[in-house]
């Protein structure tokens, strides 16, 4: 996830907390580097090598959400998040390398309650990053019924109690991240084609009927268009040409606003997507995309990656190979 994740070191201990899932790993970090070149020394496959957790098979993520499958009794939870401190949260927005991240100042920090199987506790914000493709495949790390999206937003907060990422990390409830799906113009358009193809003569008629039947969650937001604060955000990436805090800028943003409209969310026991992939993550994904613009998505894809002259973040991707995570998958909405 974030380059600050990775100071977490090896882990001495666990706490014990109400949850549906197993305690977390003991992490054995070897190496702070990682990469995501498929042929790289740190690339994912080596993972497991450098932070023993990454070749967990407990909760790793990212992972397949079977939003379609689910038992009934998984859905419909009376989970309901909060956010408390959200407007006007100002923070550095810069390349660390793997990833643009909005660091949060300190100061007056958003924070959330109300999460799921801790609902007195504040989670704090710590980050905001984005995972992406060149657009050759799905750049979410997520995966909504198996199909990936453009792009991913992660808001990563740590428990107030740990005192902050490092020391949460060692905690199965320490972090909890929302993941926000990211749906270009493009990717609209093909599932519509898709949709065309379907049919020998489609009428308008009969797509309409064919669009008011599926999943709204399958489709996306269609009414929704491409601007907003999550886009108005995303604008600032152009700004940002070369990895480092040094080359980053300042920006001001309502948390919240950058969430879809439906509070509807899909929630696991999960794991850091990165070295040290730390089985400590309560994760909350929305269940709707937010819509971007075709020029925020190349902004993203124009982003230099840290290291060994690995050109641009986007040529290999940031997003994680999807894991085999056992854990239940439940909801806040009927499904
Ligand atoms: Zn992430």
């Amino acid at each position: 996830m974030l380059r600050i994740l990775m100071l977490a070191g090896v882990v001495l201990g666990v706490s014990s907390s109400p949850q549906p899932a197993n305690k977390p790993n003991l992490c054995h970090v070897i190496s702070h580097h990682f990469d995501y070149d498929p042929n790289g020394h740190d690339g994912p496959a080596h993972w497991p090598e450098l932070a023993s957790c990454c070749g967990s098979t407990v909760r790793q993520s990212p992972r397949d959400l079977p939003l379609d499958s689910l038992p009934s009794q998984e859905c419909d939870k009376p989970f309901n998040i909060q956010f408390h401190n959200s407007t006007d949260q100002t923070g550095l927005f810069y390349d660390n390398g793997h990833a643009p991240n909005m660091a949060i100042n300190s100061a007056s920090p958003t924070y959330v309650t109300g999460v799921p199987y801790a609902p007195e506790a504040k989670y704090i914000l710590a980050g905001i990053h984005f995972h992406f493709s060149d657009g050759s495949k799905g750049g979410s790390e997520h995966a909504l019924n198996g199909e990936r999206y453009d792009g991913e937003m992660h808001m990563v907060h740590y428990k107030e109690e740990y005192g902050g990422v490092a020391e949460s990390v060692l905690h199965e409830d320490g972090l909890m991240v929302i993941g926000v799906f990211l749906q270009g113009p493009k990717s609209i358009f093909a599932k519509l084609d898709h949709l065309s193809l379907s049919y020998k003569m489609p009428s308008s008629r009969q797509i309409w009927d064919r669009l008011k039947s599926l999943n709204r969650h399958q489709f996306g937001s269609p009414d929704e268009s491409p601007v907003g604060p999550l886009n108005d955000l995303l604008k600032e990436v152009s700004n940002i040409h070369e990895v480092g805090k040094e080359f980053g800028v300042d920006v001001q943003v309502d948390v919240e606003s950058l969430l879809p409209k439906s509070s509807d969310f899909l929630t696991y026991a999960g794991s850091l997507t990165t070295p040290p992939c730390s089985e400590s993550v309560r994760w909350i994904v929305m269940a709707d995309p937010v819509p971007v613009t075709q020029d925020a998505l190349e902004a993203l894809r124009a982003l230099p990656a840290g290291g060994h002259g690995h050109g641009l973040i986007a040529h290999f991707s940031n997003a994680r190979d999807l894991q085999n995570n056992q854990q239940p998958v439940e909801t806040n909405f009927k499904c």
